[in-house]
């Protein structure tokens, strides 16, 4: 029978306890509410290992959440199914009025709140859901001819003109939970995963590891962020992505911490975030196709060897090379590495953008299709606010430019390790008999360039001739 006085709530990226919009909705709408969150088989049978990060983070922040409710006198309800069943479901069962979620912009997820919010329906169960994961929503922040931006500047502008101190102030998520002994977080193996090196690789889940980075980044860096954000060896970005994906820091913090503390160029990156979710949102023909239709009349190269070097991190281009490996062992990558790496895949390779977006896909612990779509087609030119695509990054000046000492190379292409300074860009430009006297032959100790970069750009250039507009 349905209560009128009890709500459930439904996490899905939002695995925290405070500052919560659909928490603290429901808290205020019903004297006891209930929490859930689902192991979407939906979404865990597509993934390409069952060692995954992304779950192994999921699955230790739920254990933190579900500690968290309970002593405030609730706790957990995990499901492991389908979430478009399993939440219409529990919430007869819970004989809840209304089930509380934060929005998703993604159109897998925005179809299957469908589905639930249509189930629910019949059962005569409301399905409401709030902005929590945006400071503004897809029509918020809108052109004077109240269209969509395409471009992201007058995007920030805009964003920047409407923002009030309403919009990243805290929700309150006081109030009373329903105890349930239906709570409790499964097992990794219960679910069909295995553990994964989530700890050695420097990983903290959950709302404390979140608090740990921010405090961190808060304290020392986010001052100097504009200075050092661009070079992969220095500690300077917040490494907070992972933690924004699942919700286990609330961004309206971080943008009032911005804001206090003056830091633009970060705040920046966090209006980056919210353009790209409304691109999503506004555009979601971006997930199989360029922004700009006319990109997708390009051929690209079918290489299945480019794309395994490049995977690999095999291409025999130092920078790009320490890039990937990095991507390969930690499930992360530094932004400017990830622009220089797409750039190559899509334009030194004339490797199809798409290819190179589900790799990373697969393998980034902090995946969000809208800013990972975003990254790509950005770097590919087919997107909004795109580089011009005849801005082709060159893989050795870039290096030079933000890794002038290989620091960073040297750190996940410890092959090179010997080699000076002078060649760490370009390794096969070092004589043969100096290449011997290292202990660094290229071709066998680490690999010649896959491709020559001034002929691979003329050939880039052909490539994307078919996009220029007739004069
Ligand atoms: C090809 C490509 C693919 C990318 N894929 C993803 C992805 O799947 N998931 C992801 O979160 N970011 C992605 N980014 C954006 C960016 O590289 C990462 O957010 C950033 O490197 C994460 O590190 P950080 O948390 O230290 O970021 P910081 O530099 O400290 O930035 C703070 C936060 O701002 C947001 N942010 C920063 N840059 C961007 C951006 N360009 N677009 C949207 N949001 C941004 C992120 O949430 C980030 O955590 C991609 C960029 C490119 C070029």
């Amino acid at each position: 029978m349905q209560s009128i006085d009890s709500a459930l709530v439904w996490f899905r990226r939002d695995l925290r306890d405070h500052d919560h919009a659909a928490l603290s909705a429901a808290l205020q709408a019903a004297g006891r509410v209930h929490c859930a969150f689902v192991f979407d088989t939906d979404i865990l049978d597509a993934l390409p290992s069952r060692r995954d990060r992304r779950v192994h983070f999921i699955r230790e922040s739920l254990v933190e959440l579900d500690t968290a409710l309970r002593a405030r006198g609730g706790g957990l309800i995990v499901r492991h199914g389908r979430a478009s069943e399993e939440i219409p479901a529990l919430a007869h069962e819970l004989g809840v009025h209304t089930v509380f979620a934060n929005r998703d912009y993604e159109p897998s997820a925005k179809y299957r709140d469908t589905l639930v919010a249509r189930s629910l329906s019949e059962m005569g169960i409301s399905f409401q859901g709030c902005k929590d994961q945006a400071i503004f929503e897809c029509d918020e922040v809108l052109t004077q001819a109240g269209k969509a931006f395409s471009v992201f500047t007058p995007y920030k502008n805009a964003w920047l003109k409407r923002l009030t101190s309403a919009d990243y102030a805290r929700f309150d998520c006081s109030g009373v939970f329903a105890g349930s002994a239906l709570a409790g977080v499964p097992s990794l193996t219960e679910i069909g995963f295995e553990a994964t090196d989530l700890q050695e690789v420097g990983i903290q889940p959950g709302m404390s590891g979140a608090r740990a980075l921010w405090d961190e980044f808060r304290a020392g860096r986010i001052k100097r962020y504009g200075a050092l954000r661009d070079f992969p060896a220095i500690k300077g970005v917040s490494y907070l992505s992972v933690h924004l994906r699942f919700g286990t820091i609330p961004i309206r913090e971080l943008v009032r911490t911005a804001l206090a503390e003056g830091a633009d160029t970060w705040l920046n990156e966090l209006i980056w975030r919210d353009f790209y979710f409304m691109i999503l949102d506004r555009f979601p023909q971006v997930e199989r196709n360029a922004f700009k239709p006319e990109y997708d009349a390009i051929r690209w190269e079918n290489w299945p060897a480019g794309y395994a070097a490049w995977c690999a991190g095999r291409t025999g281009y130092p920078l790009v090379d320490a890039a990937m490996r990095q991507l390969n062992f930690s499930g992360w990558m530094h932004n400017r590495l990830r622009m220089v790496v797409a750039s190559f895949l899509s334009k030194d390779l004339g490797i199809d953008w798409r290819l190179g977006e589900k790799y990373f896909a697969d393998q980034l612990n902090d995946f969000d299709l809208s800013a990972n779509n975003g990254g790509w087609q950005w770097a590919a030119s087919s997107g909004c606010d795109a580089q011009p695509y005849f801005r082709i990054f060159n893989p050795i000046t870039q290096s030079e430019k933000f890794d002038p000492e290989g620091k960073f190379i040297r750190r996940y292409v410890p092959e090179l390790a010997a080699v000076p300074n002078k060649y760490i860009h370009a390794p096969w430009l070092m004589g043969r008999i100096e290449q011997e006297g290292l202990g660094v032959v290229i071709g066998r100790d680490y690999p010649g360039p896959i491709v020559d970069h001034a002929q691979a750009r003329e050939r880039t250039l052909a490539r994307y001739a078919v996009v220029k507009k007739p004069d």
